[in-house]
């Protein structure tokens, strides 16, 4: 077994502390930047039926790789209690990823549970998911049923010959295009579709996504190749910044920049000037936006993570196997939040020389979450 295979499991991981003395929750928690706690993503399977070369490379994760036993994830029960503390202190949105989230069985059942739970306004959660769209076209309509909102979509390229490669399982375009439109459809719109874009791999692809999209009312999202994990071989000349990306595109659909929809959004927003709809950018590499970012990582099998690029998790899931209170859940979840400064992009742009801002190894994305 590799190194790469046991960053995965992030074995290092330990129960956090239950502070003895805790306010209850406010839903105004904030770190030690001053960031609250906003949204909260959950993996809920580790396993995805793509290969994509930048995510889950076969070479890794090929027919031997020892995904997490059934056991060890969290069960729908053991998801809402957690998600219930993490909204009492603010979360506003629950994202669910993977691995490919439409892979964990009965995952309508998991929506329909968080569908009930409430903000500290009393408003239903922002609930949506990420997907690779493989199997979207079959369970759109259950999906949106259970009381799912919103599906981003991952496309990497229009080309067929592409897209094959980059999923690297050879899974058509076509599958996808009409998943975002069974999606849309179903009333889980609008509809965004991210593209990560890596140099020499699918930059072609640029253009013909930004002209399919053009004109539907799908928001087409650019992202920067990034240094997730630590087995998809990064390199800073992967990159293609997204003002060039911009630039790309407005030479041919002329673009006006649009005010970001809320305070710490991720993606720069742009409108065609033709009315064709809208296109965003995500610069995770040359723009970085930790100052702002609001982000919890909740992983498969339960363990905290306060930064997509952070080293070690906190096992939340042995205090729940422990048997505490939803007090002391929502107490040690408050005093980790309280103690983060996670600031990694911020930090790799300051170093110069451009590669990773940190020597220290960083789990898959696969596990926590994109
Ligand atoms: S690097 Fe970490 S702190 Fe910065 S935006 Fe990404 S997840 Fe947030």
């Amino acid at each position: 077994m590799t190194e790469k295979i046991i960053l995965l499991h992030d074995g290092r991981s330990r129960p956090p502390a239950i502070p003895a003395a805790f306010e209850a929750p406010t839903g105004e928690l904030r770190d030690r930047l001053a960031r609250p706690l906003r949204d909260l993503r959950i993996s809920i399977t580790d396993r995805c039926n793509f290969r994509c070369v930048y995510c889950m490379p076969k070479e890794v994760f090929d027919k031997d790789y020892q995904y997490l036993p059934h056991s060890s994830l969290l069960t729908f029960e053991e998801i809402t209690r957690l998600a219930r503390q993490f909204v009492a202190h603010g979360v506003e949105k629950i994202r669910l990823t993977g691995g490919e989230p439409l892979l964990r069985k009965n995952i309508e059942r998991l929506i329909e549970m968080l569908t009930a739970l409430r903000t500290v306004d009393g408003k239903p959660l922002d609930l949506t998911l990420t997907t690779n769209g493989s199997l979207l076209a079959r369970k759109a309509k259950s999906l949106k049923a259970a009381g799912l909102q919103r599906v981003t979509v991952s496309l990497d390229a229009l080309d067929d010959a592409t897209f094959r490669a980059m999923n690297d399982v050879d899974f058509a375009v076509a599958d996808v295009l009409e998943g975002i439109e069974a999606a849309h459809d179903a009333g889980l719109g609008p509809i965004k579709v991210n593209m990560v874009v890596k140099a020499g791999t699918n930059e072609q692809e640029i253009l013909p996504m930004a002209r399919h999209f053009h004109g539907t009312p799908h928001i087409l999202r650019f992202i920067e190749f990034m240094d997730v994990g630590a087995s998809n071989g990064w390199n800073m000349k992967d990159v293609i910044p997204s003002a060039e990306i911009v630039r790309r595109i407005h030479a041919e659909l002329p673009l006006v920049q649009v005010d970001p929809n809320y305070t710490g959004e991720t993606a720069a927003r742009w409108r065609y000037a033709d009315g064709g709809g809208e296109v965003g950018v995500i610069s995770s590499v040359t723009q970085a936006f930790c100052r702002d970012c609001t982000r919890a990582r909740l992983s498969t099998e339960g363990k905290l993570y306060t930064c997509l690029f952070a080293t070690q998790g906190h096992d939340l899931r042995a205090l729940l196997r422990d048997g505490h209170s939803d007090e002391e859940l929502a107490a040690a979840v408050g005093a980790l939040w309280q103690a983060r400064g996670d600031r990694y992009s911020e930090l790799r742009t300051i170093n110069t020389d451009g590669l990773s801002g940190s020597a220290a190894r960083k789990v898959e994305m696969s596990y926590i979450g994109g």
